[in-house]
């Protein structure tokens, strides 16, 4: 079923594999997870292994890797912990993306680097409190200050701000009457730690590793090296972020609906009830038999998706189509192996119930289905 991938991508997933078998194995992710313990050494070794340097052209000593290659890396990485997995995505793939779609060449040469090298790891801060869904809503503003801007107003929740050492940060910076409120917001890069940058974190039950927080901008100032993109055209670039975001979000929901029904299915062979294993009854076994199914048909939606965004460029309907997809299949495909594990996949550490609950996050993160049902019927022309 690997029909999109490449010799070189499958030798990078049994590599990541690999390396993840050694270092991150079921125990090591209860304890991460239960001790709230920031995975710095996993990223660290990514740097060391040139990983973070996929999204990176060559010019800036990466390895110039398609959006493929990471859905494969971010993939294998979920089957193991949605931690590193978003760790990964958030640090490396929406940094060197949104440098590519609207970064300066000097941003380009001041920043890829330090990605490669694992130095600078970035986070978007996007949503707020009272905007999610309808971020066109934010209420952050940045005003013109003499060379420079002043940004205020409280963002959240932002996946892994508080450890990473550049947010893209959108504000808005213009109202425009008439006009859509899209109009008006603007992108920066904001070095962590900052003068009146603050952190709180949000009490999210799973992807505890990765700290979710609530991020405070109370006189924030920075230069005018530091906007992203065109004063006022953000919302665009962020559109335009959103496919390898949510290409990437949808692999790493596959992955760890490929995990959960691994181990379902060897829960399955080992446990038994009524003097025989409970693979044998029907009842048990064709949920993960269906699951499998569903998950090899959103994993080729994201593949074809991604590989349409390598070649074609843009691709909003294919890449809400793979998130919408991958998600509600994770969502199914975890609750069916915590089934099949009954009280044993209940307990507060089971990692049935860890994957059930990674999932549900995921599937908020980057806009809900509901969001990307309504942008795929935007583009059949429904809306
Ligand atoms: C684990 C996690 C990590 C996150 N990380 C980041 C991050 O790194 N950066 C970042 O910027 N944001 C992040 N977010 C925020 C995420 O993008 C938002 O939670 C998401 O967009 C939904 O916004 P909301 O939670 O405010 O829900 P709301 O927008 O208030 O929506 C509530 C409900 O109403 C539904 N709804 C709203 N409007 C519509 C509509 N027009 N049509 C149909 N249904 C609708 C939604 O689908 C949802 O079910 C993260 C969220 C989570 C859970």
């Amino acid at each position: 079923m690997d029909v999109y991938l490449t010799p070189q991508q499958l030798d990078l997933r049994s590599d990541v594999r690999a390396f993840l078998d050694e270092h991150y194995p079921p125990e090591r992710i209860l304890q991460m997870e239960n001790d709230e313990e920031y995975p710095d050494d996993f990223y660290r070794e990514c740097a060391a292994r040139g990983w973070t340097g996929i999204p990176v052209p060559h010019e800036q000593g990466g390895s110039d890797g398609s959006v493929v290659d990471l859905c494969v890396f971010v993939e294998e990485v979920g089957k193991t912990s949605i931690s590193l997995a978003t760790l990964y995505i958030t640090g490396t793939i929406f940094g060197s993306h949104a440098l590519h779609i609207c970064g300066t060449r000097a941003q380009a040469d001041a920043y890829l680097p330090a990605i490669v090298s694992g130095d600078k790891r970035f986070a978007l801060s996007m949503s707020e409190p009272g905007a999610g869904s309808d971020f066109a809503g934010m209420e952050a503003t940045a005003e013109r200050v003499d060379g420079g801007w002043r940004i205020n107003g409280v963002k959240g929740p932002i996946s892994g701000a508080e450890r990473a050492e550049v947010i893209i940060t959108a504000a808005r910076t213009g109202t425009f009457p008439g006009q859509s409120r899209q109009k008006g917001i603007s992108l920066f890069l904001v070095d962590n730690p900052s003068p009146g940058l603050s952190f709180e974190q949000r009490k999210f039950p799973a992807m505890k590793a990765l700290m979710v927080n609530n991020v405070t901008y109370d006189d924030v100032i920075v230069s005018d090296d530091a906007v992203l993109g065109e004063i006022d055209g953000g919302f665009l670039n962020l559109a335009k972020l959103m496919d390898p975001e949510r290409l990437a979000n949808a692999a790493q929901a596959i992955g760890v609906a490929q995990a959960a029904i691994d181990d379902g299915v060897r829960y399955a062979r080992e446990r038994e009830q009524y003097g025989k294993p409970i693979a044998r009854f029907q009842a048990v076994s064709h949920p993960l038999a269906e699951a499998q199914a569903e998950v090899a048909a959103a994993r080729l939606l994201i593949y074809a998706a991604a590989h349409k965004r390598d070649v074609e460029g843009p691709c909003p309907m294919e890449a809400s189509m793979a998130k919408m997809l991958a998600n509600n299949v994770a969502g199914r495909a975890t609750n069916a192996a915590l089934q099949v594990a009954g009280a044993t996949g209940w307990e507060a550490d089971s990692p049935f119930l860890r994957r059930t609950l990674e999932v549900r996050g995921c599937e908020l993160g980057g806009g809900t289905s509901q969001i990307q049902r309504n942008i795929i019927a935007r583009h059949m022309g429904l809306r």
